[in-house]
């Protein structure tokens, strides 16, 4: 899968793309991050960017024209236009359900905003999504799109050692995951649950299994009510 991420602060995307198994992924062939700088694209003399706020406010927004042809020279002559994310406090909250969605797609482009965000007008055309990492305010869209890349890319096929990797982990199913261990078998007088030395796998998958619901129950209730309703 292809990431473009259009942003004003190239470096931060970069140092997560070749990092761990985000630059492993990329090393292989596996997905193919880039990140553009918007400011390549204005017109502005002073190379600015962003501007003042019709009808006052507090802060800066960024401007229609870098953005538009960052955004047009991503695109290039693509016969198809590649689906366009925005990250954004406003946007619907990221879910492994959506980033599983988003890993059959062979494209996206995301948009980071910085400041108070970006010029309406651009977002109504280029955007198709808004998606937002949780209810608090960053101060720019580079760590949420990180986060997006991230969470999409390791359940690319290849990317991690396989599907079981993922499949078994919290939220893929709508629980939270069993506990985990490993060695030494006795640690601070804390011994590993017998059950996972016995060698027995149906009844450590039987255990995991009551462990992930117990946990999910105590801790996120809310995750057993949407499961319920699904
Ligand atoms: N003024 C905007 C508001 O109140 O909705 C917040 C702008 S924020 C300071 C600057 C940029 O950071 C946004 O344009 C967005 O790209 C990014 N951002 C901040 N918080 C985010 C979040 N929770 N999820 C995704 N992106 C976020």
């Amino acid at each position: 899968m292809r990431f473009d991420v259009m942003t004003l602060f190239p470096e931060l995307i970069e140092a997560a793309a070749s990092s761990s198994v985000l630059g492993r992924a990329r090393e292989r062939g596996i997905v193919e991050i880039n990140a553009v700088n918007i400011r390549d694209y204005t017109e502005d003399k002073h190379n600015n960017v962003d501007d003042y706020p019709y009808g006052g406010g507090s802060g800066m927004v960024m401007q229609c024209q870098p953005v538009y042809d960052c955004y047009r020279a991503v695109v290039g002559d693509a016969e198809q236009k590649p689906h366009t994310i925005y990250m954004s406090p406003k946007g619907k909250p990221l879910t492994q359900a959506r980033a599983r969605e988003l890993s059959k797609l062979s494209r996206a482009v995301i948009l980071c905003g910085h400041y108070e965000g970006v010029d309406q007008r651009v977002l109504d055309e280029i955007v198709d999504e808004e998606i937002s990492i949780g209810d608090y305010v960053l101060t720019g869209g580079e760590l949420p799109a990180c986060v997006l890349i991230d969470c999409i890319s390791r359940m690319i096929d290849g990317v991690l050692s396989g599907k079981d990797s993922y499949i078994n982990e919290s939220h893929y199913n709508g629980l939270l995951e069993y506990p985990q261990y490993t060695r030494p078998e006795v640690w601070h007088d804390h011994p590993v649950p017998e059950v996972l030395l016995s060698g027995h796998h149906a009844n450590i998958e039987k255990w995991r299994e009551e462990q992930s619901k117990m946990l999910t129950r105590r801790l996120r209730t809310d995750l057993i009510e949407n499961k319920n309703e699904r």
